[in-house]
């Protein structure tokens, strides 16, 4: 039975990679300190081949027993948190990656790093291919994300290179489904809740930004194809379907029935302009494109907020 580590189980992404590693059989061992993450998103699991241990992973990762994978998915991953975390942000992304590969290399297992569109910072080519560098901005709010996972990525290579450890690395578009926090800022939840309790959407700038969105089980389906194949440079997984943020405001209301309209907020600094991914390394390596409806993936992440209540 292949026995797979997973950082930030219990996290939006890691819970949905938990639950599907243990449907294709495999042993899982959840890591995750609970700071961004949360038990109500692995309460549901009774297998007796997981297991979740509380340990922020950028202390050293004792772990008995052999290992056949290693997926690094612990970090804050939406704006507000890395402003309100930007220590713990650049720690995890960096030390965290030390360790979680330090890990994978003791055990000689296969390792993938939960990379990100954000390497490639407010973007001047569009859509977006892997051989984009980026235009980051190493020292405004947003820096410690970016550049946390650009270092993570610098050290997943450095690994692959000089320890020849098997590594992949996934560059992960704007995701959305259930378990995401309501109130972690990121636009879904933030719409939804907004929508839900018959509020105006709070559009930052004049929303002409753009953004794609992928379903969740669309990425975990690019994740697992990625971790099998035998891509060794980063692949983007994202959804083709990019929307202004505008566009996807109306959208929320008219799912929601909301009629409380749309007003405008600031824009956050560095907010990118455009994201879109080129994901044709992803079709042709991987077989992969993301299928789910956004009008479907929207109602079951809507079902899910109003399943666990909307007054958190
Ligand atoms: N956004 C917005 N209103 C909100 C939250 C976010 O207009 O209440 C915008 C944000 O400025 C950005 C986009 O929606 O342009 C996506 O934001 P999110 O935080 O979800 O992710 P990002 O892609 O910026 O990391």
């Amino acid at each position: 039975m292949p026995r797979t580590i997973i950082t930030g189980g219990a996290g939006f992404l890691g819970s949905h990679l938990v639950d599907r590693f243990l449907a294709e059989g495999h042993e899982v061992v959840a890591i995750d300190n609970l700071v961004t993450g949360s038990l109500a998103n692995i309460d549901h699991i009774r297998s007796e081949r997981f297991r979740f241990i509380k340990q922020d992973v950028t202390e050293y990762l004792y772990i008995t027993g052999p290992v056949d994978y290693v997926l690094h998915f612990a970090s804050p991953a939406s704006p507000i948190d890395y402003l309100k975390l930007p220590i713990q942000t650049l720690k995890v992304g960096a030390l965290g990656t030390h360790k979680s590969l330090g890990l994978a290399r003791e055990k000689k297992a296969r390792f993938l790093l939960a990379s990100t569109s954000e390497v490639y910072g407010d973007p001047q080519v569009h859509p977006q291919p892997e051989t984009y560098w980026g235009h980051v901005n190493p020292i405004g709010p947003r820096g410690v994300y970016d550049e946390a996972k650009r270092f993570a990525e610098a050290m997943t290579m450095a690994y692959q290179r000089y320890h020849g450890l098997e590594t992949r690395i996934v560059r992960i578009f704007n995701t959305y489904g259930p378990r995401m926090r309501l109130r972690d800022g990121r636009v879904v939840p933030a719409f939804v809740d907004q929508a839900l309790h018959g509020q105006p959407l709070t559009v930052f700038g004049d929303g002409s930004q753009t953004r794609s969105f992928t379903y969740v089980d669309d990425l975990v389906e690019g994740i697992w194809r990625l971790l099998h194949s035998d891509e060794r440079e980063p692949v983007n997984i994202g959804s083709q379907d990019e929307y202004t943020i505008l566009q996807f405001a109306q959208l929320i209301n008219r799912l929601t029935g909301n009629t409380a309209g749309i007003i405008h907020k600031e824009l956050p600094i560095d907010d990118p302009r455009t994201r879109r991914p080129d994901i044709t390394k992803a079709r042709e390596r991987l077989g992969w494109e993301s299928k789910a409806p956004i009008e479907e993936g929207l109602r079951q992440t809507i079902e899910y907020f109003l399943k666990v209540g909307i007054e958190g």
